[in-house]
């Protein structure tokens, strides 16, 4: 619901300079639901774009005043050789690609490249193992070590490493685990058509046991992997009916790589990666929502639409785990074009 008060009937040359005619204050709280439909969503996404940005933005500001954005660097740690089968992963052993195992980054390494994160301006440091579950062991206290590490550097720690346990849950909480990432990638509809390995169910249930450990959520999807619309919304709406919905919400466009089975489909109209950050940002308005991998495909202009339209926290560095993503030069200059607050000075 949207409530305009009263002065812009009389005249918006009178609002003072820097003040906005609507009462943001009012709207807080008012949209925080976790009962959103189907239909609901498909509305917000089939919206007019104009209408859409419009109400994306008001939800935005309303709740993230100033525009701020996170910067966030991803590292692969174990690269490759993963057992899973998911259609549009360069990683997993199911598919032939170039990407190759390589052996997994030890402690001073990974915490040689968060410091260069964070000197590069990056506040969070998301850490990557291509692993269908976390096993105990020598890797799994190194990992814990990692997340020792990169909080001892003053950076938000997170890290991916497929399904958990109750007991891994907790012990990561207590190396001082800022967020576990596990994305639901699609909707439950279109899901058996992207990966057969492990179900949508395993997926709901290794979000439960990291929230129920205390850390926070990072979970989102891909676009552009033959879903339709419906699937998008569908998608949306389990995310936005978990209670509470999660901390972190990425929005990747699907990078097709030879190789996989998507490797041939075509990019999207970047207006759909624009369309569904507005639509999560209206239905989760406290969630960071990332802009995170197919970046690179949206252009500058693209982004920008999407920055005004909810998007608070890109992915910042050269790669993303094995894809490219746009260089931190380019970035830093985009960040400062669209007028936008970072987490260090834009010189
Ligand atoms: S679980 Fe992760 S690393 Fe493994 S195939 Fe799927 S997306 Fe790739």
């Amino acid at each position: 619901m949207t409530r305009i008060n009263s002065s812009i009937g009389e005249s918006i040359k009178s609002i003072p300079k820097g003040e906005s005619f609507i009462d943001f204050d009012f709207l807080k709280g008012a949209d925080l639901r976790h009962d959103w439909t189907l239909q609901e969503i498909k509305e917000i996404l089939d919206l007019p774009l104009m209408d859409l940005l419009w109400r994306a933005q008001i939800a935005h500001r309303s709740y993230n005043p100033g525009y701020k954005v996170q910067l966030a660097s991803l590292l692969s740690v174990k690269t490759g050789g993963c057992s899973e089968d998911c259609a549009y992963c360069p990683q997993s052993v199911h598919n032939d690609t170039e990407v190759d195992p390589i052996p997994t980054l030890q402690v001073d390494s990974v915490l040689q490249k968060a410091r260069v994160a964070k000197d590069a301006g990056a506040d969070r440091f998301c850490m990557g193992w291509a692993w269908r579950e976390i096993k105990d062991g020598i890797a799994f206290d190194s990992m814990l070590e990692m997340i020792r590490g990169v909080r001892k550097l003053g950076l938000e720690a997170c890290v991916t490493a497929g399904m958990l346990t109750d007991n891994q849950a907790l012990r990561l909480a207590e190396a001082g685990l800022t967020a576990y990432n596990h994305n639901l990638d699609t909707s439950p509809e279109h899901y058996s058509k992207i990966i057969s390995t492990r179900t949508y169910e395993d997926r709901l249930k290794t979000l439960q046991r990291v929230r129920t450990a205390g850390i926070t959520v990072c979970c989102g999807g891909i676009i552009g992997m033959g879903e339709s619309i419906s699937d998008r919304a569908s998608l949306l709406r389990v995310l936005a009916t978990l209670n509470p919905h999660p901390e972190s919400v990425p929005i990747n466009a699907l990078v097709a790589v030879e190789g996989t089975p998507m490797g041939d489909l075509s990019s999207i109209d970047p207006l759909e990666m624009v369309r569904m950050v507005a639509t999560a940002r209206i239905i989760m308005p406290k969630s960071k929502i990332r802009l995170s991998a197919g970046r690179q495909q949206l252009g500058r202009e693209a982004q920008i639409l999407c920055l005004q339209s909810g998007a608070n926290s890109i992915f910042y560095g050269d790669m993303l785990l094995t894809t490219s993503n746009p260089e931190v030069e380019a970035d830093r200059k985009l960040l400062s074009d669209a007028g936008v607050q970072v987490n260090f000075p834009l010189d």
